[in-house]
Parts: structure tokens; C-alpha cells; sequence
């Protein structure tokens, strides 16, 4: 007979909250905007249309175990070798390669908090310590980050700029942090929002992977790329680190599809970044027109702002949500919100106007 019992899961997953919590519900009828997964508002150019559809007709075969015609292109684009480079199923993909190729159980893993959700999950799911450092007025406390270091620590998560407050360090802070780090300790550098990265102080990983051993600097194609429906991150480290998340990776983790797409993508980069440039001048017109109304909201170097309306974070989240502005709340602490299309923004604005700001 069959047996009634069923294998046990691994007793780590038990504490392994979910990606992200229930998503908002658009409203029962007329237009709504996805503001909460910090998504790129405008749909791929003709061009990626185009690639996508040639790829179409070749899914009976499979990609390659790499995607090699992407990883040459990007090593001509970044200027660095082949080899140090790894690609995956969107920058999360290469972060469970992270936990696979570089963390033991009982090894110490430090970020910074509230950070990118993934990090803790990551952590967990390799038997790893999560030691969570807090962020001071929405900005990284690179100090305490580097008291909270250990003989214990195997890796440091550092979203830069971070998500979900889009605040920065800038390069020399970053620097200054990077050469407090023993050597054997793994820093991950997360850009995935390099490109929205205004300040003349913007660190780039890439550069800055070239002496630094320990670095690896993780990108996407999700945000400024406009890709996330294909799921194609990377990331930049020398070849020790490069080699073993290639080893990590799931065979043939790019599909065709998304991997002639992100080609495409990057021959097209210059007509891309002109609706980058637009989203950045949306995002300062819209902190802009908050900040008028009476509302606090963070400098942001990111493709969404994040507005600390602490206890009333739900509750505005609830009203955003029946006039169909999809936003995300954090409990008791803050709202994060896409820079939309110019329409999205006005409507955003419109309901601010209307919704009085909390108290500070
Ligand atoms: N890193 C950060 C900081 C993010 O905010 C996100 C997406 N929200 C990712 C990584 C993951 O992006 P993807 O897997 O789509 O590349």
C-alpha cells in the first residue's frame, strides 16, 4: 500500500519567509499601474519585439548550457574578460548560485536592513547566519557594517543604491568600506539600478572589480533593459569567483528567447537609455511635486521612491490601491514606489494632493 507519510523537507526552509508578500489588488474596474516590483514602465522597442520573435521559432532546441553569445557581447560592452563573467535567470538566479558556490552552514552573512528580500532568503537557504545591520535614516551605515564583521563572516550583501530606500553611498564611502573587508570575505556589490545612478559620485563594481579579488558586482537586464518577463541578470568577478558560480549555474538557465532579447537590448542600448534618462527626469519631477505637497520623500538614485509614512504605510497603500495605483507597503515603515509612465506619475501626485501626509 501506499505509504502515508512524506519526506521531510530541509528544516531551514521553516524559516524562510516568502519573496515577496501578497501583491496589491487592482481595483475592480477602469486603469491601474503596476508601481510595486520597480519595473520599467514602457513595453520592449520593435527591435526586441523583432528578436523575440525570431527566437520564437527556434524553442525546440535547446540554448546553450551558457549563453555564450550573450556573455561575449557583454565582455566586449563591459570591457573584461569572458571569464569573469557569470549570467543567470535574473540577478536573484545568481544569488541561489551565491548561496550554493560560496556559503556554509554557520557562516555569517551581513546586510544591511530594510534591504532587497532576496538577501535573507538566500542566507537562510544555505544554513547561513543572516546578520542584519540597520540602515540609518534609509542610508547604509557602512560603519557599524564594518564592527558587525567576524571571524565568522563569509559574505557581504551591499545594495547599491539600495533597495527599497534608493539612497546611495557613492564611490569613495563604498571604497572606504570595501578596504575594511578581510580579503577571504565575499562582497557582493548589487547595481542592479547602476543605470539610474545619477551622482558624479556613482561607484561602478565593474571598474572597481579589477583589484578587488573578493568583489563580485551583480547587474540586470530587468530594470533599465525593460526585460524582467525573461529573466536575464549577470555578474562581473574575477575568474576564481566567476568560475565557481558558472559551475552553480542551472544548465542552460538562459533560454534562447531571453538570451537574443538581452543581444538585442544591448545593440540598442542608446535608444534604451533615452527612456532611462526619462524615468530619472520623471522620478525628480515627482519627488519634486511630493515633497511640495507636504510629503517626506528620499533622494532617490533608483527607478522608484520610497516615502517613510511609517504606521500609515498600509493604510495609503489601501487608498493608492482603489484609485489604481499598485504600490508597495512596507509595515509600519515606508511606501515604495515605481517611477511610472508621466500618466502614472500625475495620478500619483493627484492622490497625494488628496491624501493628507502623515505626521512626521
Ligand atoms: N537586486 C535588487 C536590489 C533588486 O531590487 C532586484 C529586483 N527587484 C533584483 C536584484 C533582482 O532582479 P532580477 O532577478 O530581475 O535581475
Amino acid at each position: 500500500a501506499p505509504s502515508t507519510t512524506a519526506p521531510t523537507p530541509r528544516t531551514v526552509l521553516a524559516g524562510i519567509p516568502a519573496y515577496v508578500p501578497k501583491p496589491p489588488a487592482p481595483p475592480a474596474e477602469g486603469p491601474s499601474h503596476r508601481l510595486f516590483l520597480n519595473e520599467n514602465p514602457y513595453p520592449p522597442l520593435p527591435s526586441v519585439r523583432e528578436a523575440i520573435a525570431r527566437a520564437a521559432t527556434q524553442t525546440n532546441h535547446y540554448p546553450t548550457i551558457h549563453p555564450e553569445r550573450l556573455l561575449d557581447a557583454l565582455a566586449r560592452r563591459l570591457d573584461v574578460p569572458p571569464g569573469h563573467l557569470v549570467t543567470g535567470p535574473g540577478s536573484v538566479g545568481i544569488y541561489q548560485q551565491i548561496g550554493q558556490a560560496m556559503l556554509e552552514p554557520g557562516d555569517e552573512v551581513l546586510y544591511a536592513w530594510p534591504s532587497f528580500e532576496a538577501y535573507p532568503i538566500v542566507a537562510r537557504m544555505a544554513g547561513a547566519v543572516p546578520v542584519e545591520v540597520p540602515l540609518v535614516d534609509g542610508v547604509h551605515d557602512l560603519d557599524a557594517m564594518a564592527a558587525a564583521i567576524t571571524p565568522r563572516t563569509r559574505a557581504v550583501f551591499l545594495c547599491e543604491p539600495n533597495n527599497p530606500t534608493g539612497t546611495a553611498v557613492g564611490r569613495a564611502g563604498l571604497e572606504r568600506f570595501l578596504d575594511r573587508v578581510p580579503g577571504d570575505v565575499l562582497v557582493v556589490l548589487d547595481e542592479a539600478y547602476f543605470e539610474f545612478y545619477r551622482s558624479p559620485n556613482a561607484p561602478d563594481g565593474v571598474e572597481l572589480h579589477h583589484d578587488r579579488p573578493n568583489l563580485l558586482t551583480l547587474r540586470t537586464f530587468s530594470k533599465a533593459y525593460g526585460l524582467a518577463g525573461l529573466r536575464v541578470g549577470y555578474g562581473v568577478a574575477q575568474p576564481a569567483i566567476a568560475e565557481a558560480l558558472r559551475k552553480c549555474a542551472v544548465p542552460c538557465g538562459v533560454g534562447r528567447v531571453a538570451e537574443e532579447a538581452a543581444l538585442t537590448a544591448l545593440h540598442v542600448e542608446t535608444e534604451l537609455f533615452e527612456r532611462v534618462e526619462r524615468i530619472v527626469a520623471e522620478r525628480e519631477r515627482t519627488r519634486e511635486s511630493l515633497l511640495a505637497l507636504g510629503w517626506e520623500v528620499l533622494p532617490s538614485e533608483t527607478n522608484f521612491l520610497w516615502l517613510p509614512t511609517g504606521e500609515a504605510s498600509e493604510s495609503v497603500a489601501r487608498d493608492w490601491e482603489r484609485r489604481g495605483l499598485l504600490v508597495r507597503a512596507f509595515a509600519h515603515s515606508g511606501l515604495r514606489v515605481t517611477v511610472g509612465s508621466a500618466e502614472a506619475n500625475d495620478l500619483l501626485i493627484a492622490a497625494a494632493k488628496e491624501t493628507a501626509p502623515p505626521a512626521r
